[in-house]
């Protein structure tokens, strides 16, 4: 039963149950998923900040003080990225580099030559392509225009006219 295409939420919301029937569990997009989770945190926090609901339920009481800084970095996540947008498998292996800890420079700046990302790990199938939001690419200003390497043909694509300083060997992110 293909679908090329989805006309409404009605119908969508028919699919997903038909997804949930044949996976025995609850399919939903992924953002109504975490807004529950963000909601559970919140609750936990009132139950224990609130001066009504405190009096009788303690639930949480140990652990509520950390619940904003863990959402902070269930959102900026790369790993959460990779595993959940990116569906890639957990990564097991560590880069020779950078052997296992996050590298910005890597990450946003500067392409790791053994391919972990900026991650530390090594990705573990060839088509896992990781999940920063950011493509580095070989970039070049010819004539005041931006050109950036296609990085699969190799060939140098126009990117429009460059507006300020720009020096050469700093490469681009694009
Ligand atoms: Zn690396």
């Amino acid at each position: 039963m293909p679908v090329d295409k989805i006309r409404s939420e009605a119908e969508a919301e028919e699919l997903l149950l038909l997804l949930q029937k044949f996976y025995g569990q609850p399919v939903m997009p992924l953002g109504r998923f975490c807004k529950a989770i963000t909601t559970w945190m919140q609750c936990i926090v009132q139950n224990n900040t609130d001066p009504e609901l405190s009096k009788t339920l303690l639930h949480g009481s140990d652990y509520y003080t950390f619940l904003n800084e863990i959402s902070t970095d269930i959102e900026k996540s790369n790993l959460l990225g990779r595993l959940l947008f990116a569906r890639e498998p957990l990564r097991t292996k560590k880069c020779p580099i950078h052997k296992g800890h996050w590298n910005g420079q890597a990450m946003f700046f500067e392409p790791c030559p053994e391919k972990c990302g900026g991650t530390g790990w090594l990705p573990e199938r060839a088509e896992d392509q990781g999940f920063t939001g950011v493509l580095i690419r070989e970039a070049r200003e010819v004539d005041g225009r931006l050109q950036y390497r296609d990085p699969k043909t190799k060939e140098w694509i126009d990117g429009g006219k460059l507006d300020g300083d720009w020096d050469e060997d700093d490469g681009d992110e694009v």
